[in-house]
């Protein structure tokens, strides 16, 4: 799968930190949220969100639908 580029969807950034949107709470990132499946190559995975099927995203990027973990 190719690496999500910032913008792919829902407000998608690669660098979490960068976000701008109403709804990014710091500490935030895609490795922290239940989408999130796991790291599969140097800092990139897959997330289950059908916005992200195509694609890898970085494991301290965001998007607007981010989800806590647990
Ligand atoms: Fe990252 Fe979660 Fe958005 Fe997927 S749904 S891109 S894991 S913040």
């Amino acid at each position: 799968k190719a690496k999500a580029e910032d913008g792919h969807a829902h407000s998608y950034v690669n660098d979490a930190t960068q976000a701008d949107h109403s709804r990014y709470q710091e500490g935030q990132q895609c490795n922290n949220c239940v989408f999130w499946q796991g790291e599969e190559q140097n800092g990139w995975g897959s997330c289950s969100h059908p916005s992200f099927s195509d694609v890898l995203v970085n494991a301290e990027g965001w998007c607007g639908v981010y989800a806590p973990a647990g």
